[in-house]
């Protein structure tokens, strides 16, 4: 007979089946009509009802199941009962048949952190900009993010009646990362993928810094490592604080899995045990290729003005 299969891949396909129910309740939420928007911190700092749904539903899902993990989601929420039709308790099948890495076999539920952003581009879903919008879940073991899981709720919103709305990715350091057409972006050439609602004056000279043929500017973490996966920006850049662990965790476990780099904008790799400071305080710098040449060209001046 089989054996079971390791901790990771239970953890993995069922943060799949959740990110799905997740993107559910994103597009429901919207549908509906309220938002309920709450600011944070300020205007470019939002809370929604899916926000507090999804980060609800994620959490008392995978609790549920593995009660010694490690869970820390972005939103700060009263302590309720989460209503039964918010759990999903479903996993992927096709993640259980893949063979875990030999180093993670022996992980146990208390060494592993996950990072949950219910949903990355908060600001972009209010405006409409929906294809901007992730749901993101990331596993960290031994301060490393090791495996992680993006839902785009809307991805192919505007191509047609007959496409199917919505899709998850994953990825395993060791085994690789799935659902997407893996791409490089054109030779050669410079694109910068960058902040749309969060730009400073540094954030834009480090991009000038960096003689870029195109910047795209758009909304959250994980959409702008997918495009990096799908070959449409040659690196993210975005000389700032204000991204945070959960926004990296998932997006850095799906970059490394495909030979990627995500690191600050000094080059110091983000680390991910649970005692660790929330904040990404000197930025981030990523590129599924050509990571060097990008990390030369980051300006002394743009570094001393980040402090880790
Ligand atoms: P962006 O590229 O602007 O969409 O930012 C990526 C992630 O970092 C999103 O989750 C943002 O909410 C967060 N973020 C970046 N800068 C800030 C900021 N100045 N204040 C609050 N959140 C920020
Ligand atoms: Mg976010
Ligand atoms: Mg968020």
């Amino acid at each position: 007979s089989m054996a079971s299969p390791a901790l990771l891949m239970r953890v993995v396909a069922s943060a799949y089946s959740v990110a799905e129910k997740a993107a559910t309740i994103v597009r429901n939420v919207l549908a509906a009509g309220d938002l309920g928007i709450v600011e944070k911190t300020g205007a470019n700092d939002l809370q929604t009802k899916a926000d507090r749904l999804v980060q609800m539903s994620i959490c008392a899902s995978l609790a549920r199941k593995f009660p010694k993990v490690t869970i820390i989601g972005e939103e700060e929420l009263p302590t309720d009962e989460v209503t039964e039709e918010l759990i999903e308790d479903g996993h992927c099948e096709e993640i259980l048949k893949k063979t875990c890495p030999a180093q993670y076999t022996e992980i146990k539920e208390e060494e592993l952190v996950i990072w949950v952003d219910p949903l990355d581009g908060t600001k972009e879903y209010t405006e409409g900009l929906l294809d901007h919008v992730t749901v993101l879940i990331g596993i960290a073991y031994g301060g490393k993010a090791i495996a992680g899981v993006i839902n785009q709720p809307y991805y192919n919103y505007e191509a047609g009646a007959d496409a199917v709305v919505g899709r998850t990715i994953w990825g395993v350091l060791g085994i690789g990362a799935f659902g997407f057409q893996l791409t490089e972006a054109p030779a050669g050439k410079h694109i910068i993928v960058t902040t749309r609602s969060h730009s400073s004056t540094l954030v834009n000279d480090c991009i000038s810094a960096l003689n870029p043929d195109t910047v795209i500017r758009v909304g959250g973490a994980g959409n702008k490592i997918i495009q990096l996966i799908e070959g449409k920006a040659s690196a993210y850049v975005f000389a700032s604080p204000g991204c945070k662990k959960w926004d990296t965790c998932a997006p850095e476990a799906i970059l490394h899995a495909v030979g990627g780099k995500i690191t600050d904008i000094h080059g110091n790799s983000f680390q991910y045990n649970k005692e660790v400071k929330h904040m990404n305080s000197a930025g981030v710098l990523a590129t599924l290729r050509n990571y060097d040449y990008y990390a030369s060209r980051i300006p002394n001046t743009v570094k001393q003005s980040l402090m880790p």
